[in-house]
């Protein structure tokens, strides 16, 4: 971990960014806890919550040029599918959250989305809620 990602760590916008997500799963009130976002520094790009397990529209993923085998938009999808195709996501980073009744839980990018992301996209890092409170996210640094 480099300088960069402890300033960005430890400072509060990584607490208000859950805090976000946790708000946005909830409003979205399926029963997949989940919801992501995409951040350029502190300003937010996109924040989506997951649209269902299997995603009914998944003729959309595909058509995307994602690579989007598997269906199932998952929030981090959903983000990236409501962007405009041409957009750079060069230094920008994905943060995913899962809510559990108590607090959070992991989030880590399931298989399908992780090769969707490293595949087909130049975002710089993703931080996911670990649910630890000790350790309360992990990162991947892509770029
Ligand atoms: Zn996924």
């Amino acid at each position: 971990m480099d300088q960069r990602d402890i300033d960005l760590l430890s400072s509060s916008k990584l607490k208000y960014f859950f805090k976000l997500l946790e708000r946005t799963s909830y409003q979205a009130q399926q029963p997949w806890p989940m919801a992501a976002l995409i951040a350029k520094g502190t300003k937010i790009i996109v924040c989506a919550p997951n649209k269902r397990k299997t995603h009914p529209e998944s003729q959309v993923c595909k058509d995307f040029s994602f690579g989007f085998h598997k269906p199932g938009t998952h929030a981090e999808i959903c983000c990236l599918l409501s962007l405009e195709r041409d957009f750079s996501l060069r230094n920008h980073d994905l943060y995913v959250y899962r809510r559990r009744n108590n607090g959070a839980g992991l989030a880590k990018p399931c298989i399908n989305c992780m090769n969707v992301i490293l595949s087909s996209t130049q975002l710089r890092r993703i931080i996911w809620s670990t649910g630890n409170e000790e350790t309360p996210y992990e990162m991947m640094r892509i770029y």
